[in-house]
């Protein structure tokens, strides 16, 4: 690769050329994009876009940087991503917006994340009202993450943990002997507590209740941790006597008490197993220190406009503009008392302000700053990171977005454009990869990748204006673009529900008392302006009460930790119930777009199940037999055959100084994950490595003859993920591309009828092309006799559903109702609805 400084780079050109770009399935393809302007990168799944947006332009960009700061980093990336392209020129330094994918790994909250957090430290500090004889205080003491200003009681995070009597001792009618005390280790362990509980002098076979307080707070909380004689077969009198007899003891115990016990192992175990044990121990309350505030008591004592940071932080971004408007818009004079503080206070909260607008422009008004990042939905993410760059002020760069409209109501696309248009006025390029016709029509220039997805795809199928795409016979997005209606085939006869599913009193965040009812046996889509409470309602109320109601338990798989359990909102739990329908409910199936794993160990063979058979067929090769290779010896996962060096990742984590770690491919097997003895084996000509990175189409067609994979690519094929590799990892996924896997998990299992099926935007991610495949996936599962409610944005979606339940009318506070509800058609016709005017019918 060349280098082309954008010095010789021809201003008058105003372009960004790119020259024979062959990253993943990019066909050696060119293309030329005006700068200073909104391009919107378009096609269906697997078709190259994200390849050509991040994987070439992005990481070229991203390359040159790291070659300008660190040559030795340089050295690193070189290995890791140098994207395989003849030449680029015109490119501007790039900022890319891209959504999460896999779970975050940094916990954050609104305030940090948008840095607006900074801005109210600094004015507590600044411009605070201080109590008499009070020092002022630095912005650090208003920060709960520095010693400064952390809680002394909960050192910082809010939350404490406690062990109470109730939780350790669930059977008070036990006595010691008879495990009383739950809580204590199994087997050996918990025997030698009470052996020494024996040479402390207390009697372990009196039921619990009948010990006294004293005893029984120090057998359960003490911190002392006493080392005393054991004498296993003896009981309280024969101890004693042994004792004073000078008697050789069996050995010497050390006493801890069960609350020390519990928090010592959560804190320490690597066992996720003894961890989730521990935990059924613990109850998580508010610090009451600082009441959930996080900061020392002389930091919440400073105020402003009466309130302490940590109530400030509380308020939804539309009331935190509200009370900083008052302070940013006085009028200052002269006469003006406190003239100097007055000014500080002006201007810092006129700084906030103007952030804090940039977010309610992005209809992100009802978020609050203390509002965890992983509570965020990824759009909602992207679009807090969109509005800090508005704010940057920076120009001459190009932001490289992908599919910000997600999570978006169409009533909000258009503040999103107006943001778009704002860092473009600013002398920024704005690239953005994008499914919503709203977005694609607003766009200056569109690049259509395609025709179809992976080998298929990889051609620039049109690079112009929007409107020449109406002439691109080939192109799949024209045809929709510039279809009559805009989902290109009338919606079927509307389905009768068989049953209705009805809720009263539902409580959950801004849902307060709702009566709701679901039509069973139909398929309905659940829309409403973002924050109007659609998650709540169907993602979070409707599944913990039909759970509740199955006697599910709703089961994480990924282990908890320390974090996980502190940041679960205390107060945020579902009230209300179910009074008809359970009768026609016998399993609920929630679909979510959470990740399918945690660590790149997961990927799409392994979910599904399918590489399972696929081991199955390398051990029963002639080769294998010979060298006495089973099943196991085939996963990455295990010792067995796995490459050592990166125990089976195939990259190994690389830590640079001042920049995020960055994955390098493992020198040792170079990413493939296995040791060489293992890569011998081959079956029809490939090993498992490259059995792996095969794209399922790809797989569907070597494995034609393995029914059992067949069943599970196909179902897979059927929800548009033929481009995925097998051995994609998990965190490489998008949250739609994860939810697709789960459909496809789902669809190839037997359908038995009477399933509620819960999808959280499944839309999300796809082409128009591809919204219609997942539609006829999701109406053969409502033919089959099941149920399917989601929640959608798509109105092709929700035009083409059974039932719509419209939420709202606003966001936050403002929401948490149902506006209208019915068919389409009646929905279309309300006065109230947001909803109403963009519906197809
Ligand atoms: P789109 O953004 O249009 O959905 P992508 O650019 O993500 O499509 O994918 C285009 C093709 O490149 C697909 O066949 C996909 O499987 C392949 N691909 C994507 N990421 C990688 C990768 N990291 N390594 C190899 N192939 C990849
Ligand atoms: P929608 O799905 O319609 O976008 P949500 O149900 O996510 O809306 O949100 C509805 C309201 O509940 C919003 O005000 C939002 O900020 C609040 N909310 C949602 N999830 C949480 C949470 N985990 N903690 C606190 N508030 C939440
Ligand atoms: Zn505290
Ligand atoms: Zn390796």
């Amino acid at each position: 690769l060349s280098d082309h400084s954008d010095n010789d780079d021809n201003v008058t050109s105003n372009r960004v050329q790119v020259r024979g770009a062959r990253v993943h399935n990019l066909k050696n393809v060119d293309v030329d994009l005006p700068r200073n302007a909104l391009v919107v990168f378009t096609g269906i799944s697997g078709s190259g876009k994200s390849s050509l947006a991040f994987g070439t332009l992005f990481a070229e960009s991203q390359r040159r940087y790291l070659d300008s700061v660190s040559p030795y980093a340089r050295r690193l990336i070189d290995q890791v991503d140098e994207p395989d392209v003849d030449a680029i020129e015109g490119l501007p330094p790039a900022v890319a917006l891209q959504q999460q994918r896999g779970t975050p790994s940094v916990r954050s909250s609104v305030g940090s994340v948008t840095t607006i957090s900074n801005g109210l430290r600094m004015l507590y500090s600044r411009a605070g009202e201080y109590p008499e004889g009070q020092e002022m205080l630095y912005a650090d003491a208003f920060s709960p993450n520095t010693p400064d200003g952390a809680c002394p009681t909960c050192s910082g995070i809010g939350r404490v943990f406690e062990v109470t009597e109730a939780l350790l001792v669930p059977d008070n009618t036990k006595t010691i002997r008879e495990r009383a005390i739950a809580a204590w280790p199994p087997a050996w362990q918990g025997q030698n507590l009470s052996r020494i509980l024996t040479t402390l002098g207390y009697d372990i076979d009196k039921p619990w209740h009948t010990l006294s307080k004293k005893t029984r707070d120090w057998i359960l909380f003490t911190d002392e941790t006493p080392t005393v004689p054991v004498y296993p077969e003896y009981n309280i009198e024969q101890t004693r006597a042994a004792i004073e007899d000078g008697e050789k003891p069996n050995y010497m115990g050390t006493f801890t008490s069960a609350k020390r016990f519990i928090l010592h192992s959560f804190a320490t175990t690597q066992s996720s197993r003894t961890k989730k044990r521990v935990s059924q121990f613990m109850q998580i309350s508010e610090c009451p220190e600082c009441h959930g505030k996080k900061l020392k008591r002389e930091s919440l004592s400073v105020k402003f406009a009466g309130l302490d940071i940590g109530e400030l932080s509380q308020l939804t971004l539309t009331e935190l503009a509200l009370k900083l408007e008052k302070t940013a818009h006085t009028k200052l004079d002269n006469e003006t008392p406190n003239r100097e503080k007055a000014i500080v206070a002006q201007r810092i909260t006129s700084d906030i302000l103007s952030r804090v607008e940039a977010l309610t422009k992005l209809g992100l008004g009802y978020l609050s700053l203390e509002r965890t990042t992983p509570t965020l939905s990824p759009g909602e993410l992207q679009r807090l990171r969109l509005a800090t760059q508005i704010r940057s002020q920076l120009f001459g760069v190009v932001y490289v977005l992908d599919e910000p409209s997600a999570g978006l109501h169409p009533a909000d696309t258009q503040a999103l454009l107006a943001a778009l248009d704002e860092l473009i006025a600013a002398g920024n390029s704005v690239f953005v990869v994008e499914h919503d016709v709203s977005v694609i029509r607003h766009a200056d220039w569109v690049v259509d990748v395609g025709p179809k997805a992976g080998t298929h795809g990889g051609q620039i199928v049109y690079s112009g204006p929007v409107e020449g795409l109406r002439n691109v016979a080939q192109s799949h997005t024209g045809q929709y673009l510039f279809a009559d209606t805009a989902n290109g085939q009338p919606r079927s006869n509307t389905r009768q529900p068989a049953a209705w599913l009805k809720l009263a009193d539902i409580k959950r965040n801004n849902i307060t008392g709702l009566d709701a009812e679901f039509p069973l046996g139909v398929m309905t889509s659940v829309t409403g302006v973002s924050g109007s409470g659609k998650s709540s309602l169907v993602s979070q109320a409707l599944v913990e009460l039909i759970n509740e109601a199955l006697g599910q338990k709703i089961t994480e798989d990924a282990p908890i930790d320390e974090s996980d359990l502190l940041e679960q909102e205390l107060d945020s739990v579902t009230s209300g119930e179910i009074i008809a329908g359970m009768e026609y409910v016998r399993r609920l199936i929630n679909i979510n777009q959470k990740a399918i794993g945690r660590t790149p160990r997961s990927n799409l063979a392994t979910y599904t199940g399918l590489f399972d058979d696929v081991r199955k067929l390398f051990a029963a090769t002639k080769q294998a037999k010979a060298h006495g290779f089973d099943a196991g010896r085939f996963s990455f996962n295990t010792a067995k055959g796995r490459c050592p060096n990166c125990e089976g990742l195939g990259f190994v984590s690389v830590e640079l100084l001042f920049l995020p770690s960055v994955y390098a491919p493992c020198q040792v097997c170079h990413g493939k994950r296995y040791d060489d003895e293992t890569l011998a084996i081959t079956y029809r000509d490939k090993n498992i490595a490259e059995v792996l990175n095969l794209t399922v189409e790809a797989a569907h067609e070597f494995f034609s003859d393995e029914a059992p994979i067949l069943r599970a690519l196909e179902a897979l094929l059927q929800v548009g993920l033929g481009y995925l590799r097998l051995g994609q990892p998990a965190t490489e996924l998008s949250g739609g591309e994860a939810q697709r896997i789960k459909l496809a998990t789902e669809l190839q299992r037997t359908q038995r009828g009477d399933t509620l099926y819960i999808l959280d935007e499944p839309t999300t991610g796809l082409h128009p092309a591809d919204v219609s495949m997942l539609m006829a996936q999701l109406n053969g599962l409502v033919d089959a006799g099941n149920t399917v409610i989601m929640v959608e944005h798509d109105m092709q979606v929700a035009s083409n559903s059974d039932w719509v339940m419209d939420m709202g009318p606003g966001a936050g506070d403002a929401g948490g109702s149902i506006v209208a509800q019915g068919t389409p058609e009646d929905v279309a016709q309300s006065k109230t609805s947001r909803t109403a005017p963009f519906l197809l019918v």
